[in-house]
C-alpha cells in the first residue's frame, strides 16, 4: 500500500500484539483497519513503541488524501478518544490515519 500523505512512498507493516498495522518510514503516519486503533489503545503503551514518534506537519495533516485501500477520499474527523485531534477516516473501509505525531497525542 502507498502512504495516502506522502504518496509515492510504500508503507511497511509492523506487527503489534498480532495486531497488523502499516507505518509510512517517511511522514511516520501510521494506517490502522477498522477497529485497530481502539484494539490498540487498550494495549500496553510500551508495545506501541515500533509505531511512536515522529512531528505532526501542519501541511501533511491538513493535505487531502485517499484511502490506501480502496481509494475513497478520507474525510477529517475528530478522534473518538480525543476530539482535539484530527484524524483522516475512510468512510468505505472505516480504516484510519494518523499522521506522524498524532498516535502520541493521542497516547498523552
Ligand atoms: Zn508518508
Ligand atoms: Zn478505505
Amino acid at each position: 500500500m502507498k502512504c495516502p500523505k506522502c504518496e509515492s512512498e510504500q508503507l511497511s507493516s509492523t506487527v503489534i500484539n498480532e495486531i497488523e498495522v502499516d507505518r509510512c518510514g517517511k511522514c511516520q503516519g501510521v494506517w490502522f483497519d477498522e477497529r485497530e486503533l481502539p484494539q490498540l489503545l487498550d494495549t500496553r503503551r510500551a508495545s506501541l513503541m515500533p509505531i511512536r514518534g515522529g512531528t505532526l506537519r501542519e501541511e501533511l495533516n491538513r493535505k487531502k488524501a485517499r484511502c490506501p485501500r480502496d481509494g475513497s477520499e478520507l474525510t477529517r474527523v475528530c478522534s473518538a478518544t480525543k476530539a482535539e485531534i484530527i484524524v483522516d477516516s475512510c468512510p468505505q473501509c472505516h480504516g484510519v490515519w494518523c499522521d506522524g505525531g498524532e498516535l502520541d497525542q493521542l497516547l498523552k
